[in-house]
């Protein structure tokens, strides 16, 4: 018998959490319109909310803090940022940016400029929710073709990940080569449970591109995650060390979009990493100056740079990588022990409990991954997230509430935040929840703002 290894850490510093009452929650969620997001954070105990900045720095990255340089032009930090980018990504130069987001914003519409179509379109996996809406506020559609192997939650498949190969080869043909302003391979899919991708999906969706003259974008937010499922289920790479498997992974891509909050192990930034210094970078340099900050910073304090240049480092070291992803999956099978209906395999950063079939009375507009956040909030005071209807808004043609595929609650884990007593006590308390699964209510919209409207809107129980 293996034995479970403890976190691959001791813990320097400590931050209290503290418990609360039914009805203190009771109160602070009516106060907040039923959004967590509008929750103060001292009301929450645990907070699954997001693995968003939200993770633990090492000891060496707050010694990176202090270290940092903070010069407005040519940062000592900046230079260490783009190094290490270069040597372990492959990404010569770099653009730093305050976060994923931003580096989105400075790229898309210097790529659909670049490709000059009257209506362009992007193609990925999965858009990520700010990717859909920057490729959008460029005037361009955003376009999904990801394996239909994830919307089969209970079904273990290696790569729900992938991207559908006749979908993108189809979706290229109806829309015409010279329309698609680029291709975006999200790495690992958040939409689908923080899924992987393999390489040889990866491979492949790059040569069809490239024999067709259409630039790849990496979104690599969780690239370590990635590299890691690679490692143990792709037989290509099961003796290489992590350094390779990223290097193959990220061969593909033509340009990287990075959110450093996730595998940067950062609290804040992001970057977009190019590979030549042709018209494209320049472009994005210049959009850097205008919204971001000076090329050299890109909206980051040059502590935040020398962080992120060590978080890096960090994210790829197997030990930290089998407990972050043995974490996840240890919550996820205590959940499916007790016959909770979850994502499986569970993926890189989340448990993924399928909501529509705990809450089968509750119609896709009642919104169930809310209500059952909600319900989960009452009940412990912990914080998740929908990911479903809600999240996915109303189609911007019609104006119609759309149907997700998956009704989905998100229980997402910081980084060396929390144990697994704590995973434990989140397991206990959705147990309970399920329960009495058949006695929660939907949820309406009080107040519905018109975009990103989960992130701001109120709401009732029906
Ligand atoms: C978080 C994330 C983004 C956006 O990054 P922010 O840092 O939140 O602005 C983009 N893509 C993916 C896959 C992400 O997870």
């Amino acid at each position: 018998m293996s034995r479970r290894l403890p976190e691959p850490f001791r813990i320097k510093v400590v931050e209290p959490i503290r418990m609360t009452t039914r009805s203190h929650r009771e109160e602070a969620l009516r106060r907040a319109g039923l959004n967590l997001f509008s929750l103060s954070s001292d009301d929450v105990y645990i907070d699954l909310l997001t693995d968003s900045g939200t993770g633990a720095l090492s000891d060496r990255q707050w010694g990176g803090l202090v270290t940092g340089d903070e010069a407005y032009a040519g940062s000592r930090s900046f230079h260490r940022l783009r190094d290490t980018i270069s040597r372990l990504l492959g990404f010569p130069l770099t653009i730093p940016t305050h976060q994923g987001r931003a580096a989105e914003n400075i790229l898309f519409p210097e790529l659909v400029a670049h490709r000059g179509s009257p209506s362009p379109v992007f193609i990925s996996n999965f858009h990520f929710e700010t990717t859909k809406a920057h490729v959008e506020l460029t005037g361009a559609r955003a376009v999904n073709t990801l394996t239909p192997d994830a919307l089969d939650t209970g079904t273990y498949h290696p790569w729900k990940g992938n991207f559908d190969l006749p979908a993108l080869t189809s979706a290229i043909e109806q829309h015409g080569a010279a329309n698609v302003a680029g291709v975006i391979a999200t790495i690992t899919c958040n939409t689908s449970g923080g899924q992987p991708m393999s390489v040889a999906n990866l491979r492949e969706v790059s040569s069809h591109c490239r024999s067709r003259g259409i630039p790849v974008i990496l979104d690599i937010a969780r690239f370590a995650e990635n590299a890691w499922f690679v490692k143990h289920r792709e037989e290509e790479f099961k003796d290489s060390p992590m350094s390779h498997i990223v290097a193959e992974t990220m061969a593909c891509g033509d340009i990287a979009v990075a959110s450093a909050k996730k595998d940067g192990l950062a609290n804040i930034g992001g970057f977009c990493a190019f590979r030549e210094d042709a018209e494209l970078y320049r472009r994005a340099q210049q959009r850097c100056l205008l919204t971001e900050g000076f090329i050299t910073y890109g909206g980051l304090a040059g502590r935040d740079m020398e962080a992120l240049a060590i978080g890096l480092e960090e994210a790829i070291d197997p030990d930290y990588l089998t407990h972050r992803i043995g974490q996840v999956a240890y919550l996820g099978e205590r959940l499916r022990a007790a016959g909770i209906p979850i994502q499986h395999p569970t993926g890189g950063h989340a448990v993924f409990v399928d909501a529509g079939a705990m809450l089968p009375h509750l119609a896709y507009d009642q919104f169930p991954g809310h209500a059952l956040a909600c319900a989960l909030y009452l009940e412990a005071g912990v914080r998740s997230v929908e990911i479903g209807s809600l999240l996915l808004g109303r189609a911007p043609d019609t104006g119609v509430q759309e149907k997700a595929p998956l009704e989905l609650l998100r229980l997402t884990i910081p980084r060396r935040a929390y144990t697994n007593d704590h995973m434990d006590y989140v397991a206990d308390a959705l147990i309970e929840v399920a329960a009495g699964a058949s006695t929660i209510s939907g949820i309406r919209f009080d107040y519905e703002p018109p975009v990103m409207r989960n992130f701001t809107g109120r709401y009732r129980w029906v």
